[in-house]
Formats: C-alpha cells, sequence, structure tokens
C-alpha cells in the first residue's frame, strides 16, 4: 500500500512509520462525541459519531479510520456529504463543499454492525465481545473497531461517550459518569473526559459487575468487578491507595479527575490502560499478591502514557520504561528489591540477550519488547544516579507538569533533563549511551 503523505489534501495517514494505515493528515480533531447502542446478546452495535474539527489546510476530502462496520449515513455541517467511500479500514468523505485551512468543522457518522478487533502485529485490538460483556483494549491501533477516528496518539481531543445497553450491565468509560438514566430494560450512561485523550486510551468496558468505592482522596477511586472477585481483590490491590500517594509524591499531582480499576470476568494476557482506568483479568486477581507490580505499573501509565502521550509511536519508551520503572520504585517503597537491585537483576538478564533493540527508535516489531520496558527503566535509574534524588524526583514532576495533558517525543524529555543537570556533557552521553545505541551500557 502506498501511503500519501500529510502534505496531500485529505491524506490517509498521519504519518507514523510504526503504525502508516493509521491517523490522517488535513486536520485536527477537538471533540468526539459518540451515542453508542449496544445489545450484549448479540454482539450489535449501532453509532453515531459527532467529530469537531479544525483544517490545518483547505480540504476538499476527509479520511477517518473506522474498520469493521458499516457506514450508513455521513454528513458535513449538517449537510449531506456529496460522496463517502468506506474501504480498507479508511472512510473517505466529500464535503458538499470545501473546507477552508483553519475552519472549523463537524462531521456526524452514522455507523452499525458486529464489531470484532482487529489483527494487528501486536495481537488483535480494539472492541472484543467478552463471556458476557465487552472488553475494549486498543493500543496502539484499536480505537478504528468502534468509532470513526483520526487514530494517531498525536491527535488528542475531547469525548463525550454515550452508551445505550441492557439495564444488568455495569458501563465503564473515560471521564466522570454525567448520568445515568433507566428506560424500561435499558440503560443510557453518559460519560465526559474533559482532559485531552489519544484515541488508543478511550474504552468502554459492559459486564455483570460490583462498584466498590476504594478511596475518595487524594483521588477518588473505585473497582469495577465481578463479586466473585470481591474478597481476593482487597488483597491484591490492598496497597494501591499507598501507591497512589507515593505516585503523587513522587511524579506529581494525579492527573485525571478519578480512577478506576475493571477486573474482567476473563483472563487477559497483560493488564493495560486507558485514560483514568485500568483493566485486568480475573487471572491478575488470586489473592496473594502475584501481580502486584501491574497493579503499579498501570497506574503510573496515568501520568505516563495518558496524560504525556508519545507524539509518535517511536516515542513508546516514555510511556513504557516510565512505567516499568515505577513498579521498581514502588517495590523500593514498599520493602521489597530496591530500584537499584531491580536494576541489576535487569542487567544481568539482558546481557544474554539479542542487543538489537535501540531505545530511542525500536521499531513497531519491538515497541513493546520486554527489553524496551526494562531498558527504558534502567536509563531512567540512571538518570537517577546521575541527576541525585532531589533533583530526579524534582526533574519527574517538572516533566508531568509542563507537558500535562499534552503530547511529548524523547527530545522533550533530554531539553528538560538537561536543565536539571551540573554537567551537560556527561548528561548527554549517559543519554547518548542509553537510549541511541543498541549495546548496554556499561554500570556505574
Ligand atoms: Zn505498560
Amino acid at each position: 500500500m502506498v501511503a500519501r503523505t500529510t502534505g496531500q489534501p485529505g491524506a490517509s495517514t498521519a504519518g507514523d512509520p510504526y503504525v502508516p494505515s493509521h491517523g490522517n493528515g488535513g486536520y485536527h480533531v477537538e471533540s468526539y462525541e459518540l451515542d453508542l447502542d449496544y445489545r450484549v446478546n448479540s454482539n450489535r452495535l449501532s453509532g453515531k459519531a459527532t467529530i469537531t474539527a479544525v483544517a490545518n489546510q483547505a480540504l476538499s476530502r476527509l479520511t477517518f479510520d473506522l474498520t469493521g462496520l458499516r457506514v450508513t449515513k455521513v454528513s458535513v455541517n449538517g449537510r449531506r456529504a456529496a460522496r463517502y467511500t468506506h474501504r480498507a479500514g479508511k472512510l473517505h468523505v466529500t464535503p458538499p463543499a470545501a473546507i477552508m485551512d483553519g475552519a472549523e468543522f463537524v462531521v456526524d457518522v452514522q455507523y452499525a454492525g458486529n464489531p470484532k478487533p482487529e489483527d494487528s502485529p501486536w495481537g488483535e485490538l480494539g472492541w472484543e465481545e467478552l463471556t458476557e460483556g465487552v472488553i475494549v483494549a486498543s493500543q496502539p491501533s484499536g480505537a478504528a473497531t468502534w468509532f470513526p477516528c483520526n487514530d494517531h496518539p498525536g491527535d488528542k481531543a475531547h469525548y463525550r461517550i454515550t452508551v445505550t445497553t441492557d439495564s444488568p450491565y455495569q458501563v465503564v468509560a473515560n471521564g466522570r459518569l454525567v448520568s445515568r438514566r433507566v428506560k424500561a430494560s435499558r440503560t443510557t450512561w453518559v460519560f465526559d473526559q474533559a482532559a485531552p485523550m489519544a484515541t488508543y486510551l478511550a474504552t468502554v468496558q459492559i459486564g455483570r459487575y460490583d462498584v466498590l468505592d476504594l478511596a475518595a482522596s487524594p483521588v477518588p477511586t473505585r473497582a469495577v468487578l465481578p463479586a466473585a472477585q470481591l474478597r481476593d481483590f482487597r488483597t491484591d490491590f490492598g496497597r494501591q491507595q499507598e501507591m497512589m500517594k507515593l505516585f503523587c509524591r513522587q511524579f506529581g499531582p494525579y492527573p485525571f479527575e478519578g480512577y478506576t480499576v475493571v477486573v474482567t470476568d476473563d483472563d487477559l494476557e497483560i493488564p493495560l490502560e486507558a485514560q483514568g482506568i485500568s483493566i485486568f483479568g480475573s487471572n491478575h486477581v488470586d489473592g496473594r499478591r502475584t501481580s502486584e507490580r501491574l497493579v503499579a505499573h498501570e497506574l503510573a501509565h496515568q501520568w505516563f502514557g495518558n496524560s504525556l502521550t508519545p507524539s509518535t509511536w517511536q516515542h513508546i519508551w516514555l510511556n513504557e520504561g516510565f512505567a516499568c520503572y515505577a513498579e521498581w520504585l514502588w517495590s523500593e517503597a514498599a520493602g521489597g528489591p530496591t530500584a537499584d537491585q531491580q536494576v541489576s537483576k535487569a542487567y544481568t538478564r539482558m546481557r544474554g540477550l539479542s542487543a538489537d533493540l535501540m531505545l530511542s527508535d525500536p521499531g513497531p516489531e519491538l515497541m513493546f519488547d520486554d527489553r524496551l520496558y526494562k531498558r527504558g527503566a534502567m536509563t531512567l535509574h540512571a538518570l537517577r544516579k546521575h541527576l541525585g534524588d532531589d533533583a530526579f524526583f524534582d526533574l519527574l514532576r517538572t516533566w508531568t507538569r509542563t507537558h500535562r495533558h499534552g503530547s511529548v517525543t524523547t527530545d522533550d524529555f533530554i531539553s528538560l533533563a538537561a536543565t536539571f543537570s551540573p554537567d551537560e556533557t556527561a548528561l548527554q552521553e549517559l543519554f547518548a549511551a542509553w537510549l541511541d545505541n543498541y549495546e548496554l551500557p556499561r554500570r556505574r
């Protein structure tokens, strides 16, 4: 497939070499209003998406990502689109009148079908039926399985997600629950996500869940889970509130209105993050705290990944290296192995593995490789030793404050770190050795 560049009107790629077929050029989305109707038994989704966007070039054609669902109607600024075509995951729309550079415009898309996850090099992504309910896990490219979007992490927008479904089910989506209306056997849930959010972090979770309020401060925290998991959950997540306090101290204020942990009734290979939400499988709850490091990892993504989102996927270590280091910080604070001991262990293991991963540009095949997580965390530990604890945590808090709810690159982090280091040359050498090399640097 020949990717068109962002320079062309209505380009059908955002030009991200890691996920070249997703994302589109020519506009920035300001908000998605998704009005969804879902039948659990038949896995039938029908929806209307209202996308408000601003053109950054004159547009005679617009493109959105949408896979596996059928589009029934498209309008632009309240008028029926002159033409639209939908194939190979791309919805091309010809507006009734060309859109001027800088103009705000509104696109309404009506669509329906039986959503299913999309095959990707990173496994199945997107909207997925559970035994009884739904999980949406989209990183990096699953968002288009349930709504038309500009599926690129750099295009963050406000969301209002309305879900109408069968009443016995609990629905969780991003942001604040604005209203819940029961009408006969169906319930309509409305969520508002005010802080800008990347498409891959948008989610809907549906299941027969109980709701457990865990804390009112410093962050309203709750869990949504099958009743059968309640007892084990209290053990496994019993120290999450301590983690929250630790991370608020070390990383700065929690960046969203609340935090919800969802435990699905099904097993999941790995837990995953969404904005303001983390999703775990039943297999991560066993009453023995086996997955506690993952509880820390997912919580840390609220700062690193969700509030500060990589501008392009190349910068994924800013998510995973930081979340992995948060595991070690938690371990250290909780009286387990120190970060230094964790580094030694990881370092020894990594020496036995092939040196073909460059942290600053790992390539799409290795973007979720365990070595990226560990080497990213080791980089932060080397930086901590270089700066000293006070300056290091000050840097982390300044990082999350300066780029709160924004998009970030590795260079942004390096530039900020430079303002905390007394020795610019040594710092540049440190980053070059850890980020831009395949070989593992010598440990100091
Ligand atoms: Zn992660």
